[in-house]
């Protein structure tokens, strides 16, 4: 039970963030402890709802809105949620947050403050966003229909999700890039041209091998974007996914381990007595492929269902390999562990470059798998990762395309 005496609360669990891992993580304690008192500190200004309907279904499905997209934390679990408070600090010493102007006190707190978007030097405008919450999609679909020109900063996942996205409702769309191709990076050479010429084939402008230099508003306020080498582009908004940073400061400042992620072990439990940290914003060692910090959905959700079962007293640690999954124009794709050309890449395909798999080496060990348009098996991916090896092209064709 909580005690509210004005300024000074006790709960059980604190969990800091009120995204999908907090969910997972309120839902993993009432597995286990149906009595403890929750809080949901959440910067938020909304209550929980799925982030990768904000860049595909919302915009795709017709009969999808935004009230089919709430996660309904609260309501589900009995927790204490509140939307638009910004935990100020913690202190692990004594169990307490400072949060809204109140001292809480904690017996077990989980930080799953996830990331803040890397930003641009650009104006700061509502015709200028960085793309992450319910807030910027609400705002996106105000600029959407209605024939403007935006451009689309950032050519990994948010970026072509948001240009096809936008494309395919009545806006005029220039994706804006650094690499030769598009997703080059995750995608070997012959699926990257192909992606890319799909987006060409449905009127998106591309401008590979582009950086954005500066950003200026002119009449009616309208955007010039300078790039590098300095041809200008002028358009009525800009949208930017270029990536993210893991939030740690509540974590730094409290003295604990940080290294690109808050360090945890495979119980999550990080280098504090009674704290917790999961999703995007932890550094955790995964079983097949070493330390690592995870941007997924489904490690979000796993990973916070396992540490809510943990923090309530479960004897568990956190083993899963997450999986990735987009959708595109006809694309459909998932991928398990990392998914980058820079390793020894082995295709398998059924149809070539539209339905297959691709395995991803190093030093003769598989350690990322993409399954294009092949359903079902994620699963017998993360077996091939567990495997030892060596693996050679000969032994690994056909074990996902057999059937
Ligand atoms: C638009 C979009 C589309 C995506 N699509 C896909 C996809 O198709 N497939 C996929 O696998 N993954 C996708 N992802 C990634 C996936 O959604 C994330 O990995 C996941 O949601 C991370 O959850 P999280 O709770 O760890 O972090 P977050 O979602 O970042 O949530 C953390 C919350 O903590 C709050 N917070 C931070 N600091 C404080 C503080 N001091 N006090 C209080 N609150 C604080 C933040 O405001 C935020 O609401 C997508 C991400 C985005 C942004």
């Amino acid at each position: 039970m909580s005690t509210d005496t004005g300024t000074d609360e006790t709960f059980t669990y604190v969990l800091v963030g009120s995204g999908m891992t907090a969910d997972g993580a309120a839902r993993g304690i009432r597995e286990i402890d149906p009595e403890g008192s929750i809080l949901i500190l959440g910067a938020d200004a909304d209550r929980p709802y799925t982030r990768p309907a904000l860049t595909k279904k919302l915009w795709t499905d017709p009969d999808f809105t935004v009230d089919d997209n709430w996660m309904n934390t609260a309501d589900d679990t009995g927790a204490i949620l509140r939307p638009g408070t910004v935990a100020d600090r913690i202190d692990p010493g004594a169990r307490t947050v400072v949060a809204g102007g109140r001292r809480i006190s904690y017996e077990k707190l989980l930080l799953a403050t996830g990331g803040t978007p890397h930003r641009l030097d650009l104006p700061r405008t509502d015709r200028v966003l960085h793309f992450r919450t319910l807030a910027d999609y609400r705002r996106l679909r105000e600029l959407a229909d209605r024939d403007l020109r935006v451009a689309v900063i950032g050519g990994s996942f948010i970026g072509t999700e948001l240009a096809a996205a936008l494309v395919q409702h009545d806006t005029r769309v220039t994706l804006i890039y650094p690499d030769q191709v598009l997703q080059s990076t995750p995608f070997p050479p012959g699926l990257a041209r192909r992606f890319e010429q799909t987006y060409a084939e449905q009127g998106v402008t591309l401008r590979p091998e582009s950086t954005v230099a500066s950003g200026r508003e002119i009449d009616g306020g309208r955007i010039e974007l300078t790039l590098e080498g300095g041809s200008t582009i002028d358009v009525d908004a800009v949208v930017v996914g270029i990536g993210i940073a893991p939030l740690t400061s509540l974590a730094e400042d409290a003295g604990l381990d940080v290294d690109d992620g808050i360090v945890v072990d495979e119980q999550l439990r990080t280098s504090a007595e009674g704290v917790w940290a999961a999703g995007d914003v932890a550094s955790y060692p995964d079983a097949r492929l070493g330390r690592r910090r995870v941007e997924h959905v489904d490690h979000a959700t796993t990973m916070g269902e396992t540490v809510g079962r943990i923090m309530a007293g479960a004897e568990e640690t956190y083993t899963h390999t997450p999986l990735f999954y987009s959708d595109v124009f006809e694309f459909s794709y998932e991928a398990v562990g990392e998914v980058d050309t820079s390793l020894e890449v082995i295709e398998d395909w059924i149809e070539p470059n539209a339905r297959g798999v691709v395995f991803y080496l190093r030093d003769g060990r598989v350690r990322g798998v993409l399954l294009w348009g092949v359903q079902d098996k994620a699963d017998d991916a993360r077996g091939i990762l567990a495997e030892e090896g060596p693996h050679t092209a000969a032994d690994l064709r056909g074990r996902l395309t057999a059937d």
